[in-house]
């Protein structure tokens, strides 16, 4: 039978604000460097560090989907720019780095998003699909989940189709049984659309889509419409 057997969902301003959890998080981060490696401090609060960005990134471009692992490799060229010893750059940047994620996975859900789970996890497997690197169990939402994929582990990140494709061999199941759920248009609605899912276009602010050949199956403006757009989803497919 035709029915919906999989819902995956995109994390990163689907179910909260990142760059309002990234600000703090880096916040922390700073206060800690102040703290514990004053010289650091100095360089990551300074101009230097576009370039020092940008040379880790050259130097690590294997990682460009692995925002963890970057961002630790970024806090490791701080330190050594602070001219600590190799060893102990590499024990600073880890500990800091952990000060970041620690507040990174600090999220303030929106309103509804924990409600939406739970009823939706009743009824269907949930996978998160995520380009970012929030941590569910951390931000407490692994109880709801199926499985989660992300960027780092595929090696590719939406709206690449290897992203879908991992969620539906996960789940044994065909991409028209399956529903994506996300904030952006091209990298969730595009990336969904593509490989053949229903698209749910969570539109919080209301914005205007300037690209009308890209229309997700159904929009959102509030995450309480979910739970009835996805079972409109099911009833068409019966
Ligand atoms: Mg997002």
């Amino acid at each position: 039978m035709n029915s919906l057997k999989l819902v995956t969902l995109d994390l990163d301003n689907t179910l909260w604000d990142v760059e309002k959890t990234i600000r703090a998080a880096e916040q922390e981060l700073v206060q800690w460097l102040a703290q514990h490696a004053g010289a650091a401090h100095k360089i990551y609060s300074s101009s230097d560090m576009v370039e020092l960005r940008n040379q880790t990134l050259q130097q690590h471009a294997n990682l460009r989907h692995d925002l963890s692992r970057l961002r630790i490799e970024v806090l490791f060229n701080v330190m050594r720019a602070a001219q600590y010893p190799e060893d102990e750059a590499r024990k600073l940047a880890e500990a800091a780095f952990e000060v970041f994620f620690a507040g990174r996975n600090r999220v303030v859900f929106f309103p509804h998003a924990l409600e939406m789970l739970q009823t939706l996890s009743a009824r269907y497997p949930i996978y998160a699909l995520t380009n970012g690197n929030a941590d569910t169990t951390r931000t407490g939402i692994s109880q709801y989940l199926r499985g989660a994929i992300s960027s780092a582990q595929v090696g590719a990140s939406k709206p690449d189709p290897r992203m879908f494709q991992a969620a539906l061999d996960q789940a044994g199941v065909q991409a028209h049984q399956c529903v994506h759920i996300g904030d952006h248009l091209d990298d969730d609605i595009k990336g969904a659309n593509a490989v053949g899912m229903h698209s749910i276009w969570v539109n919080l602010h209301k914005t205007q889509s300037v690209d009308k050949a890209l229309q997700p199956s159904f929009e959102v403006t509030h995450l309480s419409e979910i739970v009835s757009t996805v079972a409109s989803i099911e009833a068409t497919l019966i």
